[in-house]
């Protein structure tokens, strides 16, 4: 009697951390992806990916340009919780890429954010660029192309930074 009232409170522990876990990726990051969406006449996501214990939404769709284009510097992709908006189909090292951002968004929750513009100042105050030199676009770097690729810093790396559209 007591070990199944024991069972039970430890299913209800866990399926309120289940819970908690998803609302904190959720607030704000899944809820912004989800507005864009709405935002940009999107009708949902493109496919389905997953890596380890990672899932993402594909969202490639022309009209993803309307929310990228806003972005301060060209980009092809960024990821909004599990929602990774494209304006077409990504190659699989961005998906990568990409990827790592989703996990970084599950870590962080509503912490991503204002972590990923703390990393950005950071690295201009070491005279580093603001994107490539940034910690989060590091490892995403690293997670799609190898751990020696593309020094953070360097034309290169910059270059490497998938999602990052280089002049021409
Ligand atoms: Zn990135």
């Amino acid at each position: 009697m007591f070990f199944r009232y024991l069972a039970g409170l430890v299913d209800a522990w866990l399926a309120v951390a289940r819970f908690g876990r998803t609302a904190w990726r959720a607030l704000p990051g899944d809820l912004m992806g989800l507005l864009v969406m709405r935002a940009c006449a999107i009708p949902g996501i493109s496919r389905e990916v997953a890596s380890g214990s990672t899932s993402a939404g594909l969202v490639e769709h022309p009209n993803a340009g309307r929310y990228l284009d806003h972005a301060s510097i060209p980009i092809r992709a960024q990821t909004l919780g599990h929602y990774v908006f494209a304006r077409e189909r990504l190659s699989p090292e961005l998906v990568e890429h990409e990827l790592e951002h989703v996990r970084q968004w599950a870590r962080l929750g509503p912490l991503f954010l204002p972590a990923y513009l703390a990393s950005s100042l950071a690295a201009l105050m070491r005279r580093r660029h603001p994107y490539s030199a940034n910690r989060f676009e590091v490892a995403a770097r690293r997670r799609a192309y190898g751990p020696i690729d593309a020094p953070a810093n360097s034309e290169r790396g910059i270059e490497r930074a998938a999602h990052f559209i280089p002049k021409p």
